[in-house]
C-alpha cells in the first residue's frame, strides 16, 4: 500500500521544496507544524535545516513526544541533513541539550565537511539507481559509523551518505535541491515496503494519550 498522505515537518528549514517534489509526484501532502497535522500522515519528510533549532521547535510545538512515538510505531521517513542528524542516536559535535531520537544507528557528526564555506556538489552512485544523482551538500553532517542493521546506500569517500533502517532512510545532503525526484521515488518506496521492517526505536518513548 502506498501511503497516502505525505507529510513534510515545516517548523524550520527546506521544507517547501520537499512539498513542491511531492505534489510532483502526485502524491497528497501536508505541512506539519502541530500535533492535530502529524496525526493525519501516513509518511513524514524531516527536512534540512538547522538540527539544533528544529530541535528546540519540537519542544516547543510539543511535537517532540507525539513524534517520537510516531517513528518507534513505524512511521516511514524521509531525513535529510538537518533530518537525517535529528534522526541519528549518537550526535557529535551537537548541543547537549539537543534531542538524537535514535531512530537510526548512526554515529553523526554535525558540520563535519566544515563550514557554509565548505558546502560542495558531487554526483554519486546510489544503489538502485541506474544514473548517477547529483547530490548537494551544504554544512552537511558526516556519517562516522553506521551500525550493522544499517543499509548504506551511497558514499562520499568512504562515509555513508544515504542509508535506510527499515522504515527510515536519511540522506546526508539536499535531495529536494537537484531537480530529480529519484530520492523521493525511493522514498515513497520504502514507504509501502519498509514498514514491514520495525524501527529500532532507542529512546524512552513516551506514554500514548488516553
Ligand atoms: N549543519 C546543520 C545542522 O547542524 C545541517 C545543515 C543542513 O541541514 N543543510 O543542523
Amino acid at each position: 500500500m502506498v501511503a497516502s498522505v505525505f507529510g513534510v515537518l515545516a517548523l524550520q528549514g527546506s521544507f517547501a521544496a520537499h512539498a513542491r517534489i511531492l505534489d510532483g509526484l502526485g502524491l497528497s501532502t501536508l505541512e506539519v507544524r502541530t500535533v492535530e497535522q502529524l496525526g493525519s500522515v501516513d509518511a513524514l519528510v524531516i527536512p534540512g535545516g538547522e538540527s539544533t533549532t528544529m530541535s528546540m521547535l519540537l519542544d516547543r510545538s510539543g511535537l517532540i513526544g507525539p513524534l517520537t512515538r510516531r517513528l518507534c510505531d513505524g512511521l516511514p521517513v524521509l531525513g535529510t541533513c538537518a533530518g537525517l542528524i535529528l534522526l541519528s542516536t549518537k550526535i557529535l559535535d551537537g548541543r547537549s541539550d539537543q534531542h538524537a531520537l535514535g531512530l537510526i544507528d548512526l554515529d553523526v557528526r554535525r558540520n563535519g565537511y566544515g563550514t557554509q564555506v565548505d558546502s560542495f556538489e558531487t554526483d554519486i552512485e546510489i544503489d538502485g539507481l541506474d544514473e548517477p544523482f547529483h547530490a548537494v551538500f551544504i554544512r552537511a553532517p558526516v556519517v562516522e559509523t553506521a551500525g550493522s542493521g544499517v543499509e548504506v546506500l551511497a558514499k562520499v569517500d568512504g562515509n555513508p551518505v544515504l542509508c535506510r533502517q527499515g522504515p527510515v532512510m536519511v540522506a546526508a545532503f539536499h535531495p529536494e535541491l537537484s531537480g530529480d525526484d529519484r530520492i523521493h521515488r525511493l522514498f515513497v518506496r520504502n514507504a509501502a515496503v519498509g514498514s514491514s521492517q520495525p524501527a529500532i526505536c532507542t529512546r524512552a518513548v513516551p506514554p500514548r494519550e488516553i
